[in-house]
């Protein structure tokens, strides 16, 4: 009589998976920002080399200012520049912009990066000042961000320089600095500029973002910041600072 099969060995039973953890917890790892007497002295220092900071996009008014801005997306204000003074002369205002047409400003635009798309948005954002805003741009965050190719940073950076609102316009190089410098640290552009909005002084407020954004420019540069000419750098926390300017 054949032996019978010995039963297979039940097979171990997984044990029960952990659940994942996620990347990060709200609120971890973002550093504190610089308490207030070192933001004071941070801003101070920064107005002493610049006291009357400005944008460096060229333009004559609201409307030329907002399409300068939204053809400066991943492009340089030196490079915007460059192709502005013709097309502004070439089209003044919305209804002269519209009459240009996508072909004519493409002529214009075409050594900025992403010029077939900017082209047209300038138009078609022309085509709603004129249709819903009476020619004119609008005053209002939300209003200007109704319109083509107008995104959160352009939108404050018109309200900053025509209507004096202290909106922070956070670029590649604010966040950099407001991180590096404890200024306004942030996980992405939107909590710093909330950032710089809960911790810079009042007096600042106003020319923050311009004093950010040519620190960056110019100091303390994405690859290789200018520590040893940096006026704040007896204040910075970032290390390893550089040592060559
Ligand atoms: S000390 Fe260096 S890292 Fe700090 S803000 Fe100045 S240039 Fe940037």
């Amino acid at each position: 009589m054949a032996s019978p099969t010995p039963a297979s060995p039940p097979s171990p039973t997984p044990p029960p998976r952990k659940p994942r953890k996620p990347r990060q917890t709200p609120g971890a790892r973002l550093p504190a920002p610089l308490p207030y007497p070192l933001q004071v002295r941070a801003f101070q220092l920064l107005r002493d080399t610049n006291p009357q900071p400005e944008t460096e996009l060229l333009y004559h008014d609201a409307f030329t200012l907002l399409v300068a801005v939204a053809l400066s997306a991943q492009a340089t204000d030196a490079g915007v520049n460059r192709a502005t003074p013709a097309l502004f002369d070439a089209a003044p205002d919305p209804a002269a912009m519209v009459q240009l047409g996508v072909e004519g400003v493409t002529e214009h635009i075409k050594t900025i990066g992403l010029f077939r798309q900017k082209a047209r948005n300038v138009v078609a954002l022309s085509q709603r000042l004129l249709d819903d805003f009476g020619g004119q741009v609008p005053s209002s965050r939300a209003a200007l961000m109704s319109l083509p190719g107008v995104g959160r940073k352009t939108a404050n950076v018109v309200l900053n320089c025509i209507w004096a609102i202290p909106a922070q316009a956070v670029d590649t190089h604010i966040f950099r600095v407001g991180n590096r410098t404890r200024l306004a640290p942030g996980r992405d552009e939107v909590e710093v500029e909330r950032a710089i909005e809960d911790n810079v002084p009042a007096e600042f407020q106003g020319n923050a973002h311009h004093w950010l954004i040519l620190h960056g420019r110019y100091i303390c540069q994405a690859r290789r910041p200018r520590c040893p000419i940096c006026p704040i750098r007896d204040i910075c926390p970032y290390e390893p600072k550089t040592t060559d300017p």
